[in-house]
């Protein structure tokens, strides 16, 4: 079975709790959704054996805190995804998923490998998808098997309406996962932060820990 990869990397997390650390970054080809904030599609790849893409990764080393799978979405390619988690669980790496949290069934084939979730919500309102609620709280309920936060987009359309059931969703699904603000690098902080407000106020309703985590890719130049 070969896997689509559009680059392997190493570079710092640009988002999220683990935002600063060492990462090795294996980008996966293809994604199921069409954000309209998209910056990471990418039309290029190579194909790999599953054994071709570990050598590649052992080039690298081992001085880095996980292997960060990403996207595209990995899950697309669950198959080849799974022997490469557990290739990668042989030779004692940490697995990082970075998923946009809308293939529950996928993941509940390959979350015996990962060790950390980093989730999307996709909100209709920022990201112009639809009808991903109950995939998303799925998702949320078969992660919580392993360390998973929820990252969210906020953007200058992100309705109240959509904010009040994210923090349900993380409620009901999982309360102790933390909920990571990230406000649109594309747009003036002082539009966004009424609608932070906002969140952090539901938030502390229904006792959701949330912070607020800007995406640092381009404020820094990294990938
Ligand atoms: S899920 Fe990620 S990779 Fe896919 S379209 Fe949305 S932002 Fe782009």
């Amino acid at each position: 079975m070969k896997g689509k990869i559009s680059e392997v990397f190493s570079s710092v997390q640009g988002e999220g709790l683990y935002l600063g650390i060492k990462q090795l970054f294996v980008r996966f080809y293809g994604c199921n959704l069409q954000c309209s904030f998209c910056d990471t599609r990418i039309d290029s790849f190579i194909e790999y054996e599953p054994q071709e893409l570990c050598d590649e990764i052992g080039l690298y080393g081992k001085n880095f805190h996980s292997l960060a799978f990403t996207g595209g979405e990995p899950l697309l390619q669950k198959g080849f995804l799974k022997e490469i988690l557990q290739a990668a669980k042989l030779q004692h790496y940490r697995n990082y998923l970075e998923t946009n949290g809308t293939l529950p069934a996928e993941l509940a084939e390959v979350i015996q490998y990962v060790d950390i979730v980093a989730m999307d919500i996709k909100l209709p309102s920022s990201a112009g998808s639809s009808g991903l609620w109950s995939v998303h709280e799925e998702f949320l309920k078969v992660a919580s098997a392993k360390e998973v936060f929820v990252k969210t987009v906020i953007c200058s359309s992100t309705t109240q309406q959509d904010i009040e059931q994210t923090v349900k969703l993380l409620y009901r699904a999982s309360p102790s996962s933390v909920l990571v603000l990230q406000p649109d690098s594309n747009e003036k902080f002082s539009v966004l932060e009424e609608k932070l407000e906002q969140l952090k106020h539901f938030c502390r309703w229904y006792r959701i820990t949330a912070c607020i985590i800007p995406q640092i890719h381009k404020m820094i130049g990294v990938r």
